[in-house]
């Protein structure tokens, strides 16, 4: 308890001393991580929400209705794919939510996770269990509940610039041991829909909310989107020193990343994927922590902000007042 206190410590005031600087201004809006935390239970209230089952349809619904209820533009892009563990064809949905701020012209970023779980539970340490689906409370649940609380702040703080909240389906189907059947939702937009939008950079997360939280550099991101990546670990080793390290993982990590940095769009993967529970009937809600969500909430919206929200100020001299007026980029 003492350790996890004095881990927190820098974080909260940090935290503290940012709503004091922005007291009574839209800046004051943060990152609700018990607000994210009931949207992770809410998904997991739902059962495995393994492609083609009825919690996979409700919990789409359900992100669905959040992302309206937030008044952005919500799409649903389907497909059919096979996976090692679909009996025959399956029917994927990725959610697409579109937010457009007062710049219409400002370059359009991509914010994704995978919203799918886990058919199997293959590395749980019970063989008898291993062949059922998982909850996915880190594996999925957390990613998207993340996700749409930056979706909420973004817009009560009026954040200038476009974005696409990506919901990816069927990433989590494939064989362990092998590159197949994995990440088809986001293969799939990417094959299919970077012409309906000129994406320009991208952030994935995943397994953003177990209580122990460690936040690694990964590998594909380092070699094909060095800058973003770069700068993102940056501003989060200096908000939050204890959830992020520098030490990059051993081996790259496929995930819904992947296919965008082969096509030539700097996407970055966030995760945290020293997770004990992964893959298991462990990954439940009692190991994630709404402080893990806020933290890398926070820095999430504190780097967009930062790295594609400004707007020039320009001068616009009136009745002897000074106006600080918006212009575009
Ligand atoms: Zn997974």
């Amino acid at each position: 308890m003492k350790r996890a206190a004095i881990k927190i410590m820098p974080y909260v005031l940090v935290l503290l001393c940012l709503s004091l600087c922005a007291f009574g201004q839209e800046e004051t809006v943060q990152f609700d991580g018990k607000r994210a935390f009931e949207m992770l239970k809410a998904q997991c209230a739902f059962g495995p929400r393994v492609p083609g089952s009825l919690p996979n349809a409700q919990c789409a619904d359900y992100i669905e209705s959040k992302l309206c209820n937030l008044g952005l533009t919500v799409k649903r892009q389907k497909f059919n794919a096979q996976t090692p563990y679909s009996n025959g064809i399956v029917a994927g949905n990725n959610i697409i939510g579109i937010y457009s701020g007062d710049n219409p012209t400002s370059d359009l970023i991509a914010l994704s996770a995978h919203w799918d779980t886990r058919p199997v539970a293959d590395k749980d340490p019970e063989p008898s269990l291993r062949s059922k689906p998982i909850i996915g409370a880190n594996d999925g649940a957390s990613g998207v509940a993340l996700l749409i609380e930056i979706a909420r702040v973004l817009k009560e703080r009026k954040y200038p610039g476009r974005l696409l909240f990506l919901f990816f389906d069927l990433e989590d189907g494939g064989n362990a041991g092998s590159n197949n059947g994995w990440c088809l939702g986001s293969q799939y937009f990417a094959e299919h829909s970077l012409g309906d939008y000129d994406i320009k950079a991208g952030i994935n997360f995943d397994m953003i909310g177990d209580r122990e939280l460690l936040i690694r550099p990964e590998l594909i991101s380092m070699k094909y989107a060095a800058d973003l990546n770069k700068e993102f670990f940056e501003l989060a080793k200096k908000r939050a020193p204890y959830q992020f390290s520098n030490k990059p993982y051993e081996t790259p990590i496929l995930d819904d990343h992947a296919p965008f940095n082969k096509k030539g769009i700097p996407w970055i993967n966030i995760i945290d994927f020293d997770y004990p529970f992964w893959h298991t009937h462990e990954d439940t809600p009692d190991k994630c922590s709404p402080i893990s969500l806020e933290i890398v909430g926070n820095i999430a919206v504190e780097f967009i902000f930062q790295r594609w929200g400004k707007i020039k100020k320009t001068l616009d001299i009136k009745e002897g007042h000074e106006v600080i007026k918006k212009s575009s980029r």
